[in-house]
């Protein structure tokens, strides 16, 4: 789908409309101008010929023209004809069509090519069936280039006016909805971060906005309210599990060592205790990561030598990689110290060293790293092991994701480690990232602030 921004459409509907409207409005101007500068003339060329009329004087059967009647005024040119239409005095402009009929008291325009003129002619009866034509005629070259002009002034105006509105209108509709973006903003800040609780600041005003907020606020609400009954929930169930899921291993243990099983019971037996022991481990750490996403208080974290920590959970580790002929490496800087959870972290590391030496191959290696790194502790456990394909790489982190589902059973796996890892990470404002090569083996680098 298009995407295209309400600020860009409504500027861009806007400044359509108002262009046309403008366009509009100025081309109705124009013609209105136009006409009425042709009337004036009109009247103009009328005026001039009675005003010209007044140089005669006319009695009985003949009439008298002043001496020092002028025949041009004020941009006006005057001819006089007789009553059969010949012409006795004055001038006109050079390319005047000399034959234009005389019409009694009528005003119109004559054309010669791109030349035009507005004449006016006036018929005066005198004597016994005499009469004098006086034609008066001015170009209306004057309007026309007036008109040419205004309308070039317009066109290069016009454009620029445009953008003017509309940026004027761009930058209004940015204001209005500046309180929209603001909302987003925060909006994503509470759902991508950690904290539900968080809400949206009302605005003073109740508009739209105000509204818009309260919908927002309501729904935040409803979502805090459905996670944390989840998260109750999951540790509820695994809470009420893990009573019985403890007496089914202890009974199974019982009688593998004190009941007289023939060898086929006694294999059924250790199947049955396998299968506990792995609902057991599912059960405690569901329980532990819905207890601990509520309870985790950084406020209590303690400072922790993390180069030991590590040590102390590698050197547990040791037996269970020594079944693999794994040996495990560890390089460490000392007085590491980070603030933080000791149960938590020693999970995390345990889950990474753990994951190294059951996705290790024989006979291979675990090489875990921790150093300075400027203010910062860095970590990595590496190991060349079946390594994991980049289509994987961003799911791992999931909860209950496995690249290998068919290995589940194997050694309690329950797909939960690296989410835990990556949220212990989380809370102790750390990042953590991996590489890997298929059938190479794989690396995980954490950061942590340093205390
Ligand atoms: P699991 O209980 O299955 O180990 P995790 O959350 O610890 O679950 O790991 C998720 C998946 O990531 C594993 O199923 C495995 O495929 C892959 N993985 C994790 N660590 C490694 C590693 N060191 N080498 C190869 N694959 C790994």
């Amino acid at each position: 789908m298009k995407r295209h921004s309400i600020k860009a459409k409504i500027t861009f509907w806007y400044t359509g409309i108002v262009a046309v409207i403008l366009g509009t409005v100025l081309a109705a101007v124009l013609i209105f101008v136009n006409k009425i500068g042709l009337s004036a003339t009109e009247e103009e060329v009328q005026g001039a010929v009675t005003g010209f009329v007044g140089n005669i004087t006319f009695k009985d059967d003949t009439y008298y023209l002043d001496s020092d009647t002028e025949f041009y005024d004020d941009g006006v040119m005057f001819c006089v004809y007789d009553e059969k239409g010949r012409l006795l005095y004055g001038s006109m402009p050079v390319d005047f069509p000399k034959q234009t009929s005389l019409q009694s008291h009528k005003s119109r325009s004559v054309k010669k090519g791109h030349k035009e003129w507005m004449i006016y002619d006036g018929v005066y009866s005198y004597g016994n069936g005499k009469a004098l034509w006086v034609r008066g005629i001015t170009s209306i070259h004057n309007i026309e280039s007036y008109m040419n002009l205004a309308i070039r002034a317009v066109l290069f105006i016009f454009p620029g006016l445009i953008l003017l509105i509309g940026w004027i209108g761009y930058v209004m509709i940015q204001r209005a909805l500046k309180p929209v973006d603001d909302i987003c903003r925060r909006a994503d800040e509470i759902s991508g971060g950690d904290d539900l609780s968080k809400r949206l600041p009302m605005p003073k005003v109740k508009d739209e906005i105000y509204y818009l907020t309260e919908r927002f606020n309501e729904m935040f609400e409803r979502l805090q309210q459905s996670f944390e009954n989840e998260k109750q929930f999951s540790a509820d169930a695994s809470h009420e599990l893990r009573t019985p899921v403890t007496v089914l291993i202890s009974q199974c243990e019982y009688l593998l060592e004190n009941g007289e099983l023939t060898k086929e019971q006694k294999e059924e037996v250790e199947i049955l205790l396998k299968q506990s022991q792995r609902i057991s481990q599912l059960v405690s750490q569901l329980l532990m990561i819905a207890r601990e996403e509520k309870t985790v208080n950084a406020e209590k974290f303690e400072e922790i030598d993390f180069g030991m920590l590590t040590e102390i959970v590698a050197e547990e580790l040791e037996i269970e990689a020594e079944k693999k002929s794994i040996k495990i490496y560890t390089e460490m800087d000392e007085n590491l110290i980070i603030r933080g959870d000791q149960t938590l972290l020693m999970r995390m590391m345990m889950n990474l060293i753990s994951n190294a030496i059951f996705y290790g191959k024989e006979n291979g290696y675990v090489k875990i790293l921790i150093t300075q790194a400027d203010h910062r502790i860095r970590g990595q456990v590496e190991d060349n092991g079946i390594g994991i394909g980049p289509e994987h790489m961003d799911k791992i982190w999931n909860r209950f994701y496995r690249v290998d589902k068919s290995r589940a059973n194997e050694n309690n796996r329950t797909g939960l480690g690296l989410s835990m890892v990556k949220w212990i990470v989380k809370v102790h404002n750390g990042t953590i990232d991996v590489k890997s090569t298929l059938g190479k083996g794989t690396t995980f680098f954490f950061y942590f602030p340093k205390e």
